[in-house]
């Protein structure tokens, strides 16, 4: 376990030899599957940006935790079933993955009856996985369309490259894509990568097992 701090002193870092400030990047700590002790240590070093993957498995953890803390900013990263975006509105900050029409039409149905929407990233398939959520690179700027057509507002983009390949060509990808559609928000950089993402313009990152340690159950 690596912990925080060193994380902490590895994007300031990273922003340096970039030229960004560090407001300019904002670190997500992964969360999911954690121990809620780890989890709990991070919170009280001052951590208050959090990235979750499953609804509710966030809706069993941090109803307690800000209670606890106060307002922690939460950040759904995983796939989102359209039966849990109602949950996931209510209790999430950021939905970063809207992968795709339908989960689009249900969200801009529930922000017009609840009155309020979280912040959204549209998830690109930059890798042209079968296996990943996301809307391919080539159908982003028609989608970005439709979010548009659905009053929708469209924070950033977000991806996860494959694992075998060069994570910086799909992070130059994904910014070229942002850059020619406006868009200014770039979720992008794990564990392995983000001082590459931060270099290539990620203005979040979503830091897990580098902060946490490695992860027990073999998920996400
Ligand atoms: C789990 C996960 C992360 C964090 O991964 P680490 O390699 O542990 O940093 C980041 N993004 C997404 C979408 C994830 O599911």
């Amino acid at each position: 376990m690596m912990g925080l701090i060193e994380i902490e002193n590895r994007v300031q870092d990273a922003c340096t030899r970039a030229n960004r400030v560090r407001e300019s990047v904002t670190l997500i700590a992964v969360s999911k599957v954690q121990p809620l002790e780890r989890v709990d240590e991070v919170l009280a070093q001052g951590q208050r940006f959090f990235g979750e993957n499953r609804v509710q498995e966030a809706e069993g953890k941090w109803p307690a935790f800000q209670e606890k803390y106060g307002k922690v900013d939460l950040h759904l990263i995983g796939p989102l079933q359209t039966n849990k975006a109602r949950a996931a509105m209510e209790l999430f900050d950021t939905i970063q993955t809207v992968d795709r029409e339908k989960l689009a039409v249900t969200l801009a149905r529930l922000a017009q009856e609840i009155g309020t929407c979280p912040e959204l990233f549209v998830q690109v398939n930059t890798g042209e996985e079968d296996q990943k959520a996301g809307v391919l690179p080539r159908e982003t700027d028609a989608f970005l369309k439709k979010m548009a057509d659905l009053d929708l507002p469209v924070k950033g983009l977000m991806c996860i490259p494959p694992v075998d390949e060069e994570p910086a060509l799909h992070f130059a990808l994904l910014a070229k894509i942002a850059e020619r559609n406006g868009i200014s928000a770039l979720s992008m950089g794990m564990s392995s990568d983000f001082e590459t993402a931060i270099a290539l313009g990620a203005t979040h990152i979503r830091v897990g097992s580098a902060i946490f340690g490695e992860r027990s159950a073999p998920q996400g």
